[in-house]
């Protein structure tokens, strides 16, 4: 690998240098292939033949240079003071095959002098919900860390029951988080302007040609954040825990703990139980992104050239970049041009699948079987878009069930929205086509998505030492846009409308 250590050469009062603990007897879990071909780890054969005792912590290859961080937080809206890596250490930072800086970091590794009251210990459930989540998200496209791997151990672990302790080694762009800036402005302000060189220089060096390179700099994460979260409601994600200490400068989604993905529409949605207030609810994370930016970016006023009115600058872009994000995603996944016409039918969609209580991902995916039916049905092979037709009757069966205001509203709605894309496919020159239409469809709605019930399933699989349904969703997961033979009726099938939710809380 073409190693890079560069945080190890900051101030040592940023992190503590120190090999992990070895977990008890470690087995391999799973391995990302992909992500080892990118990392090039595949091309070295000491680090392909240790993988699993390095993810055990029993090796650690001369290059590495593992340290956990220091950094500080807003949880929950309240400042935490000093927090930093408790449970994980940055072992290496490498260039991959695009030449693109990845710090490889391993979770789950033992106690550091940031484990406060913590076990420094990972259990083999969130660390398999944490490497299939960063899996699914990366291939449906959306800025995350990924991993390159995890093993499960003999080492115990006490959460709510004794379990099993493991380790993944998380790959992401950067592991700064805003959290950092907040531990150097409470315990080291002496270091920000250092601090703020090197963010620029190594993920930022494009604001280097900015008349304020810091205020580009701030503007560019403002950006990026409401980018990420944009795309995190488009797919119908739920971070669970938008902490300042687990949101990355960088933009990139990162920390998984309590997440899940949108099943039944319902914006108000809280998937981590022990989030009572529902700060963190699925229909909260744009506001909360910019509450995290406007606590994060007042830190750099110590800073010369940035005062109150600079930072007002960098902030102001936050709701356009989100809006617009997020607007132009939901026409995409409509099939529709980016223009207000297109934005009421999609509202009027939105509203449609909450009063219906109806699967966010299917619901969506179902459109293309209504195209195909009632447009293209006598142009193309009657077995064409097979899955999305399924889908478009079970929609119907559901309104049905529903009652007639159900299917009248359906009926109205239906009827504009094709004859918005049939407008769409008969415009002025040059229009898609109804087929391509179709198809970029194909590429905004995924089929699969990690349901919280595929990823328990998985789990019971592998707490009893069996990880092909791991594996079988990494390769499920691994093209989300494409219908695939290995796929289980679970994999499309939402719970039942009154079912109560899978537990999903901080312990992991
Ligand atoms: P999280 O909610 O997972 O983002 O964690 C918040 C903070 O608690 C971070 O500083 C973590 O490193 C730390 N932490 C979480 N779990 C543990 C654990 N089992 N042992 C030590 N530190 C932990
Ligand atoms: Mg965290």
């Amino acid at each position: 690998m073409n190693y890079q250590n560069s945080y190890v050469r900051l101030d040592p009062r940023l992190y503590h240098r120190q090999p992990p603990t070895p977990l008890d007897n470690p087995k391999a879990g799973h391995f990302n292939s992909a992500v080892a071909a990118r990392l090039e780890w595949d091309k070295d054969e000491t680090l392909m033949a240790r993988w699993v005792e390095i993810l055990g912590g029993q090796y650690v290859p001369e290059d590495f240079s593992p340290l956990s961080m220091a950094y500080a937080g807003h949880q929950f809206g309240q400042w935490a003071g000093q927090l930093g890596d408790g449970r994980g250490l940055l072992m290496a930072q490498v260039l991959d095959n695009t030449g693109k800086l990845q710090d490889l970091h391993l979770k789950g590794s033992g106690l550091t002098p940031y484990s406060r009251m913590g076990d420094g210990r990972a259990v083999l459930r969130s660390t398999i919900r944490e490497y299939l989540c960063g899996h699914a998200l990366n291939n449906v496209g959306i800025a995350s860390s990924d991993a390159l791997g995890f093993v499960v151990s003999e080492t115990p672990v006490r959460r709510e029951r004794m379990e099993q302790g493991a380790a993944l080694m998380r790959v992401a762009d950067c592991h700064i988080r805003l959290g950092h800036i907040e531990w150097i402005a409470s315990f080291a302000p002496d270091l920000l302007a250092e601090f703020t060189d090197y963010m620029i220089d190594t993920y930022y060096p494009e604001c280097r040609q900015a008349a304020n390179p810091v205020a580009e700099f701030l503007t560019q994460v403002v950006t990026r954040t409401a980018h990420m979260i944009a795309d995190w409601q488009l797919i119908g994600f739920a971070h669970g825990v938008m902490n300042t200490d687990n949101l990355s400068i960088t933009g990139s989604t990162l920390d998984f703990g309590p997440f899940g993905f949108m099943e039944r529409f319902n914006p108000s949605w809280i998937n981590n139980h022990s989030d009572h207030t529902g700060r963190y609810s699925y229909q909260n994370q744009p506001a909360i992104g910019h509450w995290n930016m406007n606590v994060w970016l007042p830190h750099f006023m110590r800073l010369p050239n940035i005062d109150r009115s600079t930072l007002a600058d960098c902030l102001e872009p936050y709701e356009t970049a989100f809006m617009t994000r997020y607007q132009q995603g939901l026409c995409r996944k409509l099939g529709l041009p980016f223009s207000r016409d297109s934005m009421v039918l999609a509202f009027e969609w939105l509203t449609l699948m909450e009063d219906y209580n109806l699967d966010y991902t299917n619901s969506f995916r179902a459109l293309i079987g209504l195209i195909y039916k009632e447009l293209l049905a006598d142009q193309t092979a009657s077995d064409s878009y097979a899955h999305e037709q399924q889908l478009l009757q079970i929609l119907l069966a559901e309104l049905n069930t529903a009652g007639t205001e159900a299917t009248t509203e359906w009926q109205g709605w239906q009827t504009r929205y094709l004859n918005a894309i049939k407008a769409a496919s008969t415009a002025e020159a040059p229009v898609p086509s109804l087929t391509e239409i179709v198809e970029s469809m194909a590429t905004a709605n995924p089929v699969y998505i990690l349901r919280n019930g595929m990823a328990q399933t998985a789990i019971e699989q592998a707490t009893s030492g069996d990880f092909a349904e791991v594996d079988r969703l990494y390769q499920l997961l691994s093209s989300p846009y494409q219908v695939q033979p290995i796929a289980t009726p679970a994999d499309t099938q939402p719970p039942a409308p009154d079912a109560p939710m899978l537990p999903i809380s901080c312990s992991s």
